[in-house]
């Protein structure tokens, strides 16, 4: 005798189950005067809204995972960083003493180059016009005098001409030094003041004592003895100088005081040179 295949007969059973179901449900929508057709477009309708809903749900998903794993990188990459940071501050503190002192330096070196001549290395023309108007202000206001002196190397030219570019550097820094060694005070200031010209600020000093120091200067630099065969004055290189001395005041401009002292100069040179000459 054939048996019976268990999972045919619960197929048949669930399928007549369904059939006797659909029938009872069909009986009773006739029963109620529903329209079958109304009531399949509905089913369709709701369907289709079941299957759009569906595909929302599946493509926020999709769009969650992805924020998910970018936010995932996010976090690994702060993390790094922040140990990175961690590093950083720890190497920081512990060597905070040095890099104060480093940064110090820095800005020593840097407040130097913007106030030193790069080739003689004193005063450069930009902390000469500085110091020159602050020297001009408390002079007007301690109503004490004034000086200056402009130093002008003689017969440069042809210095150079003779010995060469760089020789001529060396002789400028020498004379740089030369000049600096003639002045004492503290708010004395000598400074390059363009070319193979100097100048000297000597605030609260008087005609007598200006001139006496554009003498020590002149001195100062004949003891050089750098020799310049091509000069018209001497063997050696010598420097003629301008002096003018004021009592400054309020309201007028420190270019008067460097007038005066370029006419002394002027003068200088015309009278042979090698010669410091006061201007009023
Ligand atoms: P005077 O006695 O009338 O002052 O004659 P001088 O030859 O000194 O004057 P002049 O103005 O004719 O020439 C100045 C020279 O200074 C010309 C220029 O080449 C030289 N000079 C200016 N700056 C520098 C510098 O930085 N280095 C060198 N080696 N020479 C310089
Ligand atoms: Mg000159
Ligand atoms: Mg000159």
């Amino acid at each position: 005798m054939e048996t019976e295949n268990p999972q045919l007969v619960n197929t048949e059973q669930l399928l007549l189950a369904t059939v006797q179901q659909s029938e009872q449900e069909i009986k009773f929508l006739r029963s109620q005067n529903i329209s079958l057709t109304e009531q399949l477009d509905a089913k369709i309708t709701q369907g289709e809204q079941l299957a759009q809903a569906n595909h929302r749900l599946q493509t926020e998903i999709i769009d969650r995972q992805q924020t998910e794993t970018a936010l995932r990188l996010l976090l690994e990459r702060l993390l790094s960083e922040k140990s990175d940071l961690e590093i950083i501050l720890d190497t920081t503190t512990s060597h905070s003493d040095t890099i104060e002192a480093l940064l110090y330096d820095k800005a020593l070196s840097l407040a130097r180059e913007v106030t030193i001549d790069g080739l003689t290395q004193i005063s450069n023309r930009r902390a000469f016009d500085q110091r020159l108007e602050i020297e001009w202000q408390r002079a007007a206001r301690e109503n004490s005098s004034l000086s200056l002196l402009l130093c002008d190397v003689d017969f440069f030219k042809r210095y150079n001409d003779r010995y060469g570019h760089p020789t001529g550097d060396d002789c400028l820094r020498s004379i740089a030094k030369a000049i600096e060694s003639c002045i004492r005070r503290p708010a004395d200031l000598a400074a390059r003041y363009g070319g193979e010209e100097f100048a000297v600020i000597l605030p609260n000093t008087l005609k007598e004592g200006a001139t006496l120091i554009a003498e020590k200067i002149c001195l100062a630099i004949a003891n050089l003895n750098i020799p310049h065969e091509s000069s018209f004055v001497r063997d050696r290189v010598s420097v003629s100088i301008g002096i003018s001395t004021t009592l400054p005041e309020r309201g007028v401009h420190p270019r008067s005081l460097i007038e005066s002292a370029d006419k002394g100069l002027y003068l200088a040179k015309n009278q042979g040179r090698d010669r410091a000459v006061y201007s009023s």
